[in-house]
């Protein structure tokens, strides 16, 4: 059996942590599907189209890294595409209480999902997009925090 792993989350926009997660993912499993979750009452900060745009393009070399967009329940999306595993990772304690309680939710609602968890990097530990997204609203400069392909005058 193929081992086939969603990397779900908003990545309003993808981070050096996002891909940093990825990319040490990638010797793990046979395929792996970064999936933009929607919802129908959240719009985001950045379009949905941008936000794959860039994931595309940072995975472009990266054959088994696919890049999709999905709504509802990540265990639906999981059952209609063969997925076996949710890769996650985890910053803080505070994750890990967050992420406990819904990798153990959706074991119970698709018995044969693994919920997979990688340790962020130190360096990666104080990242996340909401502070790249108030960066860009203040006007800062947020490059250095965003892998390269990243470009936000694009
Ligand atoms: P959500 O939509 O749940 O807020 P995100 O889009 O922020 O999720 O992130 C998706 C996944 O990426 C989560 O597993 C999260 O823990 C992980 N992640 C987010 N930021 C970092 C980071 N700086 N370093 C490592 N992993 C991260």
């Amino acid at each position: 059996m193929k081992r086939i792993a969603v990397f779900p989350g908003s990545f309003d926009p993808i981070t050096k942590g996002h891909e940093s997660i990825i990319r040490r993912a990638i010797p793990l499993f046979d395929k792996i599907i970064v999936a933009i979750g929607v919802n129908a009452e959240k719009s985001g900060f950045f379009s949905v189209e941008k936000r794959k745009q860039w994931l595309v393009k940072v995975f472009e070399n990266d054959p088994t890294v696919s890049v999709d967009i999905y709504s509802g329940l990540t265990v639906d999306y999981c059952k209609a595409n063969n997925i076996n595993y949710i890769l996650r990772g985890l910053r803080t304690s505070a994750d890990f209480e967050f992420e406990r309680s819904i990798g153990q939710v959706n074991k119970k609602m698709y018995p044969s999902i693994e919920t997979v968890f990688l340790l962020t990097t130190p360096e990666h530990t104080a990242l996340n997009s909401s502070i790249v997204r108030d960066i860009i609203r203040h006007g800062g400069d947020a490059r250095s925090f965003v892998p390269d392909g990243v470009n936000f005058k694009d």
